[in-house]
């Protein structure tokens, strides 16, 4: 049985040892904090939506970055430590940008996003994980014309790929989500945007369920408070040398996944 080693144990990790396992490979999964999903996967919007998976890359966004930056409640801070693989990152999202790669990544994203929700609900559902998973659809709601009138714009091209885009009137809204009738900003509202299919869930829930499901139905060996430190080739296998506080370990492996969020540029070296 092939032995692999999954470096992470967030949204990414845990789901690729769970595909691996299911495969019939012997998988360890480590992890440098002291428990699954510290990290990204610990707390996100839980959005669970391919409607709403438009990629960022439009002139529009780059300007609102840069007016963002001197906005103390800025709803995305971009912090510029210079670091060079932020700024690699930079060049390579500017360049889509001037490219207008926008319309074609959305849709491939789309195409990816609803793919993996489709297996996060299959995993819940053969699992059992519970992560107040709730199917509800996602619902936008607008206090600009301007904006609704964007957005609402690309239901043309939405659409083609299956998404459904529904725009609503303000009553529309009011009916779909009554909260909004005793909101003192109710009045504010010009219209939102409906996607039925997407849903809403706890990652951390989610992640630390489907883990205890990977070592106990299926035998994952997890190695928590353990950092990869790096990764070399020794005839033929992949070594991985490993701290765990004071302690370093070495241990082999036929292959290794690198799921490891932003932690993945230090283990590219
Ligand atoms: C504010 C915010 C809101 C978001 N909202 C949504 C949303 O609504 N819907 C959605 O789909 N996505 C959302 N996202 C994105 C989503 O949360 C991330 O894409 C996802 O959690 C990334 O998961 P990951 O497993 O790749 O990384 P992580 O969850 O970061 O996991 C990486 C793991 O690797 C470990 N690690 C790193 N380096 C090493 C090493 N050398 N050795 C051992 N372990 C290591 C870390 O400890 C960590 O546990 C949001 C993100 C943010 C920041």
């Amino acid at each position: 049985m092939k032995k692999v080693a999954v470096i992470g144990a967030g949204i990414a990790g845990t789901t690729t040892a769970y595909a691996l396992l299911k495969k019939g490979y012997k998988v360890t999964i480590i992890d440098s904090r002291r428990y699954p999903a510290m990290a990204t996967s610990y707390a996100n919007g839980g959005q669970l939506s391919a409607s709403n998976a438009e990629t960022w890359n439009t002139p529009k966004n780059v300007m609102n970055g840069i007016k963002w930056m001197f906005k103390p409640d800025a709803p995305l801070l971009f912090n510029p430590s210079p670091e060079i693989q932020k700024y690699k990152w930079m060049m390579g999202f500017l360049w889509a940008t001037l490219k207008g790669e926008h319309k074609k990544s959305t849709l491939e994203t789309i195409d990816m996003a609803k793919k993996a929700r489709e297996t996060y609900f299959k995993i819940a559902e053969d699992e059992g994980i519970e992560f107040e998973l709730l199917k509800k659809g996602i619902l936008r709601f607008y206090d600009s014309e301007k904006e609704f009138k964007l957005d609402q714009a690309k239901k043309s091209w939405l659409d083609q790929e299956g998404m459904e885009w529904n725009t609503l009137t303000t009553e529309e809204v009011k009916e779909l989500e009554p909260a909004f009738k005793n909101n003192a900003n109710y009045e504010k509202i010009v219209g939102g945007i409906y996607t039925k299919s997407d849903a809403s869930g706890d990652i951390h829930k989610f992640c630390t369920n489907l883990e205890r499901v990977l070592v106990e139905k299926y035998s994952a060996n997890l190695r928590l408070n353990t950092t990869v430190e790096y990764i070399s080739r020794q005839k033929g296998e992949l070594v991985l040398t490993m701290r765990k506080e004071n302690e370093i370990m070495n241990d082999s492996f036929d292959n290794v996944v690198i799921c490891a969020g932003v932690g993945y540029t230090k283990l590219r070296k």
